[in-house]
């Protein structure tokens, strides 16, 4: 969390004339709409179960493109097993940084009331104009959460994935960018 995930999916979405889907953005935007989908994400959030993979990938599904670079989703093992039924997975990108630096993004994160669009706090919303307020899950709770989250899922699905795909982690921590970007593209080359 926090590392430039959306930032790094868009671009390199653009150069590669492919699709950037955020998980959580296509999540909230079921929210927002308050459709089957939605309900059904409740009902687990209500049990505190998490989605199923088949609810998962029903969700990523009608967004999918010939090239498309996925952020939050497959997080686990299942997921990946589904994802795979369907797409070929090329590669992996660990982005991550420094436990301060990446808790003062945390706590700057605000969103669009309006549309619940993300972004650093005090900015505007590029659609509504209006300025971004705190989440109301921008929480230490919610931050620890988060951390555990990564240490207990994320990491070991990530070194379960080193035997079927390349991976490439990249520290964000001072690297700018653009840095990122160049970075990130050369390898992705090589590996396709
Ligand atoms: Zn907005």
């Amino acid at each position: 969390m926090c590392t430039g995930k959306s930032t790094l999916g868009h671009r390199l979405a653009r150069n590669l004339h492919g699709r950037y889907i955020s998980f959580g953005d296509l999540k909230r935007e079921h929210l927002v709409l308050g459709d089957p989908i939605a309900r059904s994400m409740q009902n687990y959030a209500d049990r505190g179960e998490p989605i199923p993979p088949d609810l998962a990938f029903r969700i990523v599904e009608p967004h999918l493109e010939a090239c498309t670079i996925l952020s939050g989703f497959p997080i686990s093992r299942p997921e990946m097993i589904r994802l795979e039924q369907t797409c070929c997975v090329v590669a992996a990108i660990h982005l991550v940084a420094d436990h301060t630096q990446i808790e003062r993004r945390f706590f700057a994160r605000g969103e669009c009331p309006v549309c619940l669009y993300l972004g650093t706090i005090e900015n505007h919303c590029p659609e509504h104009g209006v300025k971004l307020v705190q989440r109301n899950n921008v929480t230490p709770e919610e931050f620890q959460r988060r951390v555990r989250l990564y240490e207990h899922r994320i990491v070991p699905f990530v070194a379960s994935l080193l035997d079927t795909v390349s991976v490439l982690r990249v520290d964000t921590t001072t690297q700018d960018q653009n840095r990122v970007l160049v970075h990130v593209q050369s390898w992705l080359n090589e590996v396709r």
